[in-house]
């Protein structure tokens, strides 16, 4: 039976990364926004944090931990710590170090000694980062279209292509890149491989300059026959080759959206509930208003509070859902739609109320610009909604 009442651990790690989103976040934000990068000092400062805060982290450590299934709450906790790190600033809690988005498809799919020599490493004085590469110019909704191509070698694979978008990829101590041993197979072709900082023929041919979260890195990679070691096909050959085996890179690369969608929703929460406070705050306290005014904006405040929590509840479901090991793929792909169309408009409603007083200085305009990605990357809202309908007209036997 689902609860909506914190744990002792939830409470304690809810209250510590809200402290950290205040105090160290939140006054570094519009600096780094404006910069175009987290400072590196500041990284070095938080990293003894940063280890425990990054979310996929805690969500990782615990399964490293060989908790049962139904005991299991790391999810629950990603998506709480998230909330509250994207409350500080969004971009920032992205490129807090960890294994970020490479972690999960680790966690599912890689063998007991590539957990070890890959997850491992974030413990660590240095700010490390991890990455996840499966977008390509021919492949983002359509992920099962991947074009970047792995030619088996001896002792490994040859892999030749180029990802786009990728958080984190520039810096990134290894990058899980998805690739196709042969096109003509679709999914069943794809493999994941751990392709790890200075490999030869693996670059950052770029970052991306962005509208938002301007403060966190996209880099494009470029992979020029690049040696991967058959030691980092994620899982090993028998993963693939067993009697029967459905398992392909496409079915590594969709179970992480099952876990990381509803910590992109909890994002997406975060920076609503920033917008809304942060408005609440001026309106209440440094307007000067008329009675009437108040009403009308009681009426837009309370929409948006409502609105916030109702995001939340579907996310924490699709969490909860996760950590009971019960299949959450439409309810992650319903709390990613929802969130990320809230927050939108949350942050919409937030300028419109606070004015042109709103348009210059303000986190509101930052999170405005910060949100718009939420309802486009970990799938667009079209592509979540594909999800939902697949499994509203699976058992009649439709195929949409
Ligand atoms: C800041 C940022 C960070 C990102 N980080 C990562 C990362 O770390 N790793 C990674 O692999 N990727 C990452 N991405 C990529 C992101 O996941 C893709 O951009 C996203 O999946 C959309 O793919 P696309 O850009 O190719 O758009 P397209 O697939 O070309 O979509 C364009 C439009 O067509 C619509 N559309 C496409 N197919 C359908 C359909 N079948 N039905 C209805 N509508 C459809 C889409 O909804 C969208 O509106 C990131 C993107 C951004 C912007």
């Amino acid at each position: 039976m689902i609860s909506f009442e914190l744990s002792e651990q939830q409470h304690q790690i809810r209250e510590m990364t809200h402290w950290f989103a205040e105090n160290e976040i939140r006054p570094i934000s519009l600096e780094a926004d404006r910069l175009g990068y987290v400072p590196e000092d500041w990284l070095q400062k938080i990293n003894q944090f940063g280890v425990q805060l990054n979310t996929s982290s805690i969500s990782s450590s615990e399964n490293e931990s060989g908790y049962n299934k139904g005991e299991r709450e790391g999810n629950r906790m990603a998506v709480i710590a998230t909330e509250e790190l994207a409350w500080g600033d969004p971009a920032i809690a992205l490129s807090l170090p960890g294994a970020g988005l490479g972690g999960p498809p680790i966690q599912s799919s890689g063998t007991q000694e590539q957990k070890d020599r890959f997850l491992t490493i974030f413990k660590n004085d240095k700010p490390r980062w991890g990455a996840y590469a499966l977008t390509e110019p021919e492949a983002g909704s359509d992920a099962s279209n991947v074009q970047t191509i792995a030619t088996k070698v001896d002792g490994g694979y040859l892999i030749n292509g180029q990802k786009i978008f990728i958080t984190n990829g520039g810096r990134a101590s290894w990058v899980v890149v998805f690739a196709t041993v042969d096109p003509a197979l679709g999914r069943a072709g794809q493999r994941a491989f751990v392709v790890e900082k200075g490999t030869s023929g693996f670059t950052c041919s770029r970052l991306v300059e962005k509208m938002g979260l301007r403060a966190n890195e996209t880099a494009e990679l470029l992979f020029e026959d690049c040696f991967v070691p058959i030691e980092n096909l994620l899982g090993g050959e028998e993963l693939y080759e067993k009697k029967n085996s459905k398992r392909s890179g496409f079915q590594t690369a969709m179970q992480t959206f099952d876990s990381t969608r509803p910590i992109v929703a909890a994002m997406a929460i975060g920076i609503a509930r920033a917008a809304y406070e942060y408005t609440l705050d001026i309106v209440r306290q440094d307007f000067p208003i008329s009675d009437k005014y108040h009403n009308m904006t009681a009426e837009m405040f309370a929409e948006m509070e409502g609105m916030i929590h109702a995001a939340r509840l579907v996310t924490w479901e699709a969490a909860w859902k996760a950590d009971q090991g019960i299949p959450n793929a439409k309810e992650a792909a319903i709390c990613k739609a929802i969130a990320g169309k809230m927050a939108l408009d949350v942050c919409a409603k937030s300028l419109e109320l606070l004015g042109p007083i709103g348009l210059e200085g303000h986190i509101v305009e930052k999170l405005f610009r910060d949100v718009k990605v939420f309802d486009l990357f970990e799938g667009t809202n079209e592509i979540q909604h594909l999800v939902i309908a697949r499994r509203q007209y699976e058992p009649y036997g439709i195929r949409v």
